[in-house]
């Protein structure tokens, strides 16, 4: 039961997140998938829909300089605690990703409105760009408000089409130079709580609804350039070339091998080859390795071992490479104690308290570094995300919501109750 500080209502309704989830879906997906990458058209679709959810509701909805979009329910004390997730997706991606939090979010916030008032404040935040799929750089809104967002790589990122992310982000009315001031939004915030699909087949490969999170992993992005010689593909000699592409393989190689050495992972999702046709050698190649591991040491093992294969790959093909950071977080733990709350609500709703770290990034990551911070899990059919094919059984979705709503009563309870001792 909910303990003291909070009057007795109606708990959330599941149907209801299913179905704000559908209708967003249809609204914001092709055949392909969800197609609500930042920074765009249907990206502010999918926020426009966010603000009709919350019509009606006692809640103040602003922007704030970092673009994340707030709604917030005022308390009768001190303190407030922050809920929420991100609408943005991948290109193609699925329609539970980011939205599913989010859609749990409001109706929490729903409920405890209808509840009247809260010891202290809710605040509903809708991160923007959590995916950093257009200019590369994940978690752009919450990395700005907890002030781990490097403005300055941050601002010459450019996208597929050479835009910049400055100027882009600047035509949806977030000033990177004001950036600074975002920090001011967790101001009292007494903890951050999130609730998201794993992306992942653990919970499913164990027969579990839901999980406690115990902290993301750390994460090295890199681009990787390689520059050699381009060179006719047909009257240059095997022995006289300088193959950017042949070291970029051989260093996708070592990216694999070193993440099974160390049981971290390591992608290479991106190639780009200049000219890139296929009468030349190419002179240029640049790839995009991404590297994860849930504890710092390991992750800066699988980091040395392939920068070192790297330059032992360009120097046999007579190449040169150089490195430049993309994106980099360490291996954050979230609150044990908070942990310990979505841990104790799993085992009265499943009977089972599985925690597990999330091998995915998540705005809950830039959170805990300044605020308590835990997140509920639901499972993830065959473990799939980022693909149109996404998706969580129903009755996990509303397991999933009930252990949220359940955790955030308690949060809010247990903070009202500290502040009390305080002061
Ligand atoms: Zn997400």
């Amino acid at each position: 039961m909910v303990s003291s500080g909070l009057a007795p209502g109606s708990g959330p309704d599941g149907g209801r997140v299913v179905a704000m989830l559908r209708t967003l879906a249809e609204l914001t997906s092709d055949l392909a998938g969800a197609q609500r990458v930042a920074w765009t058209g249907v990206w502010q679709k999918a926020r426009a829909f966010l603000r009709e959810q919350l019509q009606g509701l006692p809640v103040t909805v602003q922007t704030d300089v970092a673009g994340n979009q707030w709604a917030r329910l005022p308390g009768a004390g001190n303190g407030v605690v922050i809920i929420g997730s991100h609408l943005d997706s991948v290109p193609d991606g699925g329609w539970l990703d980011g939205a599913y939090g989010v859609m749990c979010a409001v109706e929490t916030i729903r409920c405890l409105a209808a509840r009247g008032p809260l010891p202290c404040a809710l605040a509903l935040v809708e991160w923007a760009d959590e995916e950093g799929a257009r200019f590369g750089h994940s978690l752009f809104g919450s990395s700005a408000v907890a002030g781990t967002l490097n403005v300055a790589e941050a601002r010459e990122l450019t996208d597929a089409r050479g835009l910049r992310l400055g100027d882009v982000v600047a035509e949806h009315g977030v000033l990177l130079d004001r950036l600074e001031e975002a920090r001011q939004e967790t101001r009292g915030a007494r903890a951050y709580l999130e609730a998201h699909i794993e992306q992942g087949p653990v919970l499913e490969r164990e027969g579990l609804p839901i999980g406690a999170v115990s902290g993301t992993v750390g994460v090295e992005r890199h681009r990787v350039i390689f520059r050699g010689q381009t060179a006719h593909s047909g009257s240059t000699p095997m022995d006289a070339r300088r193959d950017t592409f042949l070291a970029a393989a051989a260093t996708a190689l070592a990216v694999r091998s070193s993440a099974v050495r160390h049981q971290g992972v390591g992608t290479v999702g991106a190639a780009s080859l200049r000219p890139g046709i296929v009468t030349a050698v190419a002179g240029e190649t640049a790839i995009l390795v991404d590297q994860r591991h849930p504890d710092a040491r390991g992750l800066d093992a699988m980091l040395a071992e392939v920068r070192r294969a790297s330059r032992e790959a360009a120097r046999a093909e007579g190449c040169a490479v150089t490195w430049e950071p993309v994106f980099r977080v360490r291996p954050q733990p979230f609150a044990d104690d908070l942990v310990g709350v979505v841990r104790e609500v799993c085992a009265e709703l499943t009977g089972h308290e599985r925690v597990l770290p999330s091998w995915a990034l998540h705005d809950a990551t830039p959170m805990a570094g300044v605020i308590p911070t835990a997140m509920v899990f639901t499972s993830s059919t065959r473990g799939i995300s980022h693909a149109r094919e996404e998706d969580t059984p129903e009755v996990h979705l509303r397991l999933g919501l009930e252990a949220f709503y359940r955790t955030v009563c308690r949060v809010i309870a247990r903070s009202s109750a500290s502040t009390h001792g305080q002061e």
